[in-house]
């Protein structure tokens, strides 16, 4: 996923946004992160970045 997709990015649980932290990032070609996790601080919730595709689910539907 491109990098500044994030700002369009929302926590599947509270709606609110998402972070990416540099040290979260595992794999990036470019402005494309293809290998990380989302955070957000209301949950306290990761979320994979797999393949370069946001996993967006809630924890308990993985
Ligand atoms: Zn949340």
């Amino acid at each position: 996923m491109r990098r500044d997709l994030i700002d369009l990015l929302a926590c599947p649980i509270c709606k609110g946004d998402l972070i990416i932290e540099s040290e979260s990032i595992s794999k990036e070609e470019g402005d494309e992160i293809i290998e990380g996790r989302l955070y957000c601080s209301r949950c306290k919730e990761y979320y994979p970045i797999e393949d370069g595709v946001p996993i967006l689910l809630p924890p308990e539907m993985r």
